[in-house]
Parts: structure tokens; C-alpha cells; sequence
């Protein structure tokens, strides 16, 4: 087992970011770890990194306890702190050779030029890592993370600040090297689990709420649908509203504002303002909303 977590707690001042969380990482795997700002994913991976301890509970990395072997747990976990601070007046090369030789590596020359090539720096090499673009960046914090080797890489919101093209570039990237190691990756964005990862944890408010192969989630992190939120100048009814193609439900919030449940992907406001135009009404304003992590939460988590 590469990671064991044991009942762990942590506190910050009165407030609790971590509440008895319990889970296990084989070694191999690649596991996301999914949910909203604020729940604790940040806190259990510098645990589990050896960076701050427990308030309570357990965690072993590759067999080594992160509090009393925390040195040993360091050799072992390659960590990619989020918005992963980096010295920006240093030259790549120059950055990567400093943070190897705290790590003692030997032939070091060789594991920087092995790591530049791995992660697809060959280009930027010499520049000073402030002229670099953020997706270059990402790559140097990857390097960084890896260049002792560890067997365990600890990614915390790597993708997050990219552009699209980046983002794709920096997924390829970890299911390369996904394969070779255990990677645990932390993300607020459902897709990437399903791009990257094999199974999925899901803390919410310090707790986990789940804990599944990313098969078994598919559906619910890609299924259909989103809601539409329309003002009408007069008065409807819910189920005229079913009838528009696509509506499958209609809920009144206030005076003429509705929230309609739209079962498919399909763009169906052109639907709506006919709807409303065939029954003497109008269209005042008209919002698309998409499904929020707490609704998938909540389909996931219904039992
Ligand atoms: P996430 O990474 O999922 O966004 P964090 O682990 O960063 O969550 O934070 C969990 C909770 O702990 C949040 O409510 C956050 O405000 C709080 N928190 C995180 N770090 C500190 C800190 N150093 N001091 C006080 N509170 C903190
Ligand atoms: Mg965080």
C-alpha cells in the first residue's frame, strides 16, 4: 500500500479542515481527489507529504509513519504544492540542480537533463523560469516534484490557471507519468478525474463523501442536462412549461421567475421564446446555470 490514512483529523484554530478521514492508495494507482475550495485538500496532501502533521489519526506513505519518519517520507513523495511556488530569478537548469542537490542525487547533471526531457522542457531550458508561461511552469514544478525519483507524486490543483491548450499538454503529461507511479491528484474540476485517473475521492467540508472507480462514476460526472433560469413578463404554468422539448421539470421561484430542468445538452432557448411567444408572453432574461459539484455530490452520494 503506498498511502495509508488512518481517522485523521486537523484543526486549524477552532475550525476542523480535516474530520476523521480514512482512505487507502495502492501503489500504481492514479487517484483524483475531487472537491469545492475549501474542503481540505490542500491540508491532507501536505500531510501526507510530510509537510504539517495530524492533529489526529495516522498516515503511513510507503510504509514510513509522516510524523515520526517524516525524512524517509520525503525521499519517497514528490509534492507539487498548489500554485506551486518557484523562484522566479532562476534559470530552469539552475532551479532543478539547487533542488536536486538537496536531495544528494547522484550524477545530478544527468537526472536534471533526463527530467528536462521527460517533462518537455528542452526549449525553455535556458530561460529564467519569470519568462516562462504558466503551462511551462507547471512542467518545472512536476520536475521538481520528481527529480529524487520518489514512488509517490503529490499534485496538488496542477492543471488549475492553464489555458486549454496547456491543460491538455499537462494531462498528457501525468497519464505518462501515471504509469510509472502513484500519483494522487487534487482538482475541482470533474472532467480531469475522468481524463486522468482510474478512481476518484471526494471530500467535501473536511469529510470523504466518496470513494469509487472512476467507472462508476461516469455517469454521474458526465451526464446530461443543466437548468435554465427564465423571467417571463406574465404568468405560466409549470406544466405548459413541460411541454417546450426538453423541459422536464419547472420550478416556480418567485412571481415569474422559473427554473426549468433542461435533460439535454441541446441549446433550447430559441425553444423557450417561441413557447412564450405563442402564448402572448415574453422572455425578460434568460440564464443558463450548469450542474454545480454540489449536485453531482448529491447524486453521487444518494444511496
Ligand atoms: P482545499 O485545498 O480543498 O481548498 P484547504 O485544505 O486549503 O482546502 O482548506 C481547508 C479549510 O481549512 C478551509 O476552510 C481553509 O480556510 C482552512 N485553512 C487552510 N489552511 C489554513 C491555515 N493555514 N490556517 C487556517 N485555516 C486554514
Ligand atoms: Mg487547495
Amino acid at each position: 500500500m503506498s498511502i495509508v490514512v488512518e481517522q485523521v483529523s486537523k484543526l486549524y484554530g477552532e475550525q476542523k479542515a480535516l474530520d476523521q478521514v480514512n482512505f487507502t492508495v495502492s501503489s500504481g494507482e492514479v487517484i483524483g481527489f475531487l472537491g469545492p475550495n475549501g474542503a481540505g485538500k490542500s491540508t491532507m496532501m501536505k500531510i501526507i507529504s510530510g509537510f504539517i502533521p495530524p492533529n489526529e489519526g495516522k498516515v503511513m506513505v510507503c510504509g514510513h509513519d509522516v510524523v515520526e519518519d517524516t525524512m524517509e517520507v520525503k525521499k519517497k513523495v514528490g509534492y507539487l504544492p498548489e500554485h506551486n511556488p518557484l523562484y522566479l530569478d532562476m534559470y530552469v537548469k539552475e532551479y532543478l540542480k539547487f533542488v536536486g542537490s538537496i536531495y544528494k542525487i547522484p550524477n545530478l547533471k544527468h537526472r536534471v537533463d533526463e527530467m528536462i526531457e521527460l517533462v518537455g522542457l528542452g526549449l525553455e531550458q535556458h530561460k529564467q523560469i519569470g519568462a516562462l508561461s504558466k503551462g511551462y511552469r507547471q512542467r518545472v514544478g512536476i520536475a521538481q516534484a520528481m527529480i529524487h525519483d520518489p514512488e509517490v507524486l503529490i499534485l496538488d490543483e496542477p492543471t488549475s490557471g492553464l489555458d486549454p491548450n496547456q491543460l491538455v499538454e499537462i494531462r498528457k503529461l501525468i497519464t505518462t507519468i501515471g504509469k510509472e507511479k502513484t500519483v494522487m491528484l487534487s482538482t475541482h474540476i470533474m472532467q480531469e478525474v475522468e481524463a486522468i485517473c482510474n478512481r476518484v475521492l471526494i471530500i467535501n467540508r473536511g469529510k470523504v463523501v466518496a470513494d469509487k472507480p472512476v467507472t462508476e462514476i461516469r455517469g454521474a460526472l458526465s451526464s446530461k442536462g443543466y437548468a435554465l433560469k427564465v423571467e417571463f413578463s406574465a404568468s405560466v404554468s409549470a406544466n405548459d412549461l413541460k411541454k417546450i422539448e426538453g423541459v422536464v421539470g419547472a420550478k416556480q421561484e418567485n412571481g415569474n421567475n422559473w427554473i426549468l430542468e433542461i435533460a439535454t445538452d441541446e441549446d433550447v432557448r430559441q425553444l423557450v421564446f417561441n413557447f412564450a411567444v405563442e402564448n402572448q408572453n415574453s422572455v425578460l432574461t434568460m440564464q443558463r446555470i450548469e450542474k454545480s459539484m454540489e449536485d453531482v455530490f448529491k447524486e453521487l452520494t444518494a444511496s
